[in-house]
């Protein structure tokens, strides 16, 4: 699956706000979106942004794609399965994007960002219920067990990003024992347990045209 290799302080001011994408970074007067707050590129200070449905609908879906780090197949794929399952669409695709393991390895504090947890997923340096999973994309259960691998606990990205977890608030659906270096889903996330400000509603609206 690919992933997106440009600057990701432009999609904070692409979409106009902070998405948090760079971990500690975004935290200091260094970030590109507190000095520079306007859309990138050559019109970027033009103000020329429309107000329509269609343009606010495709923001909200962009945004939800530069927040979790998915490309736009896989996103629609999200979707789609979403709509299969039983409640809210838009609730269902936020949750299947929680429940993705980059995600809930950023959420324990394992990872400054989701960037950052992905590429640790990737390298082999998490274990779920005891298995070496190297996927971004596996989809977390409830009653998962999410650890660093024994060899990879000392790494200094992954202490530094658990010295730092405090700036951000674990999320109550999941637990992290610190000692043991051990994170579990107790339960799935309900859509307003989720930090992520997304308006699924309008994304929803958009895939359904
Ligand atoms: Fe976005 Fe973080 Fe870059 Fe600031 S530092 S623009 S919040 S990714």
């Amino acid at each position: 699956m690919g992933r997106y290799l440009g600057s990701v302080c432009k999609l904070c001011r692409r979409e106009g706000e902070k998405l948090f994408l760079k971990g500690r970074r975004c935290y200091t007067p260094k970030c590109s979106f507190e000095r520079r707050s306007y859309p990138p590129g050559q019109h970027g200070q033009r103000s020329f942004r429309g107000k329509d449905d269609y343009r606010r609908q495709l923001r909200a879906k962009q945004k939800a794609k530069r927040i979790y780090g998915v490309l736009e197949k896989q996103f629609k794929n999200y979707y789609l399965k979403a709509v299969q399952q039983k409640g809210g669409t838009g609730e269902n695709l936020l949750v299947l994007l929680e429940r993705r393991l980059d995600n809930i390895v950023y959420r324990l504090g394992f990872a400054n960002s989701r960037r950052q947890a992905r590429q640790l997923v990737k390298h082999n340096h998490f274990l779920v219920n005891g298995k070496r999973v190297n996927i971004p994309s596996y989809l977390v259960r409830v009653g998962d067990v999410i650890q660093p691998r024994e060899k990879s606990r000392e790494l200094a990205v992954i202490q530094e990003a658990l010295e730092q977890v405090q700036q951000r608030r674990i999320p109550e659906w999941l637990e992290l024992d610190t000692d043991k270096q051990e994170g579990v889903a107790q339960a799935l996330p309900d859509a307003n347990q989720i930090a992520a400000d997304i308006q699924t509603q309008l994304i929803v609206e958009l895939y359904s045209k």
